[in-house]
């Protein structure tokens, strides 16, 4: 991730909706494609006060509203303002969370503060996605909802029967339990299931695997899959679920495996190792804007990725060293063996192959 700059010189981050220098508000320009100051037009509007740019904008109806977005949204030139859209990326998710429950408004900002990271580093390595509006061949979509509780008074009537709500994939549909944005509730979990990290944008990395494989890999690429993954068909999903949870993960599994969790389904194996190779992503990114290391290529899909990991490891090394000054748990705790090696160069080229070729613009 990038820092930008305000006009006013001050640093500005990603999640910025305020310049603490200047006080104006900020947000992301998508015709600059980058977080700046913002000034109002007089007509309800905002100007970008990046001077290269001076385009003409309006918050994304998720920004005004309530404040989990901080998008703006071109208003082409001549063209009345429309102040009713949803950003991009706000169009993407469907159902959020019931807003009049105490704590729900926070868990949504949360859930869109990382669905934002996600889809930017999407961008960023040109992975195609798109929108049921935009008859995208596979529609990428979010649910942001939480179980819902049988309840003993209306259940005599049969209105509620209770609702438990599974985080995962499906046909290009991501739901999210309103509970992972509750960090109480999800370091239990973590500690639960014996995991180094459990975060929001992990989740949402993990997840995206399932739809790139259903994108990607499906009756296009399965055979070469199967050849580093396993064999997605036998066991079934439903039969190596109840095994792992009947048997818990194959022993060893640290030697060919991202994580115990992987060992529960090829597909599963997918999506963990396609969730980390995001995560080294966004990191190696991050780290080479910071000037903590040098890329040899800032296109991270044309870097090798023997290049990638040699300089990710060296990082590693480095910030745990940080982290355990603080007593804190490692913050790259992986390291990846041979054979996660090989699945990493699977998803990095299965990317190089798929990815949009960069606008000439
Ligand atoms: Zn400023
Ligand atoms: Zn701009
Ligand atoms: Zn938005
Ligand atoms: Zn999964």
């Amino acid at each position: 991730m990038k820092t930008f700059h305000c006009s006013c010189g001050n640093k500005l981050f990603f999640e910025n909706s305020f310049c603490l220098k200047c006080h104006r508000e900020t947000g992301w320009c998508p015709v600059c494609q980058g977080i700046h100051a913002m000034e109002l037009d007089g007509k309800g509007g905002y100007v970008c006060t990046n001077p290269t740019c001076r385009s003409s904008v309006v918050k994304c109806c998720n920004y005004v509203t309530h404040n989990v977005c901080n998008r703006m949204i071109e208003t082409p030139q001549g063209q009345p303002h429309n102040f009713q859209q949803l950003c991009g990326y706000c169009q993407l998710t469907e159902t959020i969370p019931d807003l009049s429950v105490e704590g729900n408004p926070q868990k949504w900002y949360h859930l869109e503060v990382a669905k934002r990271r996600l889809l930017y580093l999407l961008d960023q390595l040109g992975l195609p996605y798109g929108s049921k509006s935009s008859n995208f061949e596979l529609p990428l979509s979010f649910d942001f909802k939480e179980d819902v509780e049988a309840s003993s008074v209306l259940g005599w009537m049969g209105l509620e029967k209770g609702e438990k709500v599974f985080t995962g994939h499906a046909d290009g549909k991501i739901t999210i339990n309103l509970q992972e944005a509750d960090p109480v509730e999800r370091e239990k979990l973590r500690v639960a299931f014996g995991e180094t990290h459990r975060t929001l944008i992990g989740h949402f990395r993990h997840e995206i695997g399932h739809y790139y494989w259903q994108l990607l890999v499906q009756d296009k690429d399965e055979e070469a899959y199967k050849a580093i993954f396993g064999d997605h068909e036998n066991p079934s999903y439903s039969d190596a679920m109840d095994q792992y949870y009947k048997n818990g993960p194959k022993a060893n599994w640290a030697h060919s495996y991202i994580s115990a969790y992987a060992t529960m389904h090829s597909w599963e194996d997918f999506a963990e190792t396609w969730g980390t190779y995001l995560d080294m992503m966004a990191v190696l990114d991050t780290a080479d804007n910071q000037e903590l290391l040098q890329l040899p290529n800032h296109d991270l899909v044309d870097t090798q990725l023997e290049e990638m990991l040699t300089r990710y490891a060296d990082l590693s090394l480095r910030v745990n060293e940080v982290n355990r000054s603080l007593g804190l748990p490692d913050l790259l705790p992986e390291t990846f063996s041979d054979p996660v090696v090989e699945k990493l160069t699977y998803i990095h080229r299965l990317i190089q192959r798929n990815r949009k070729k960069p606008d000439p613009a």
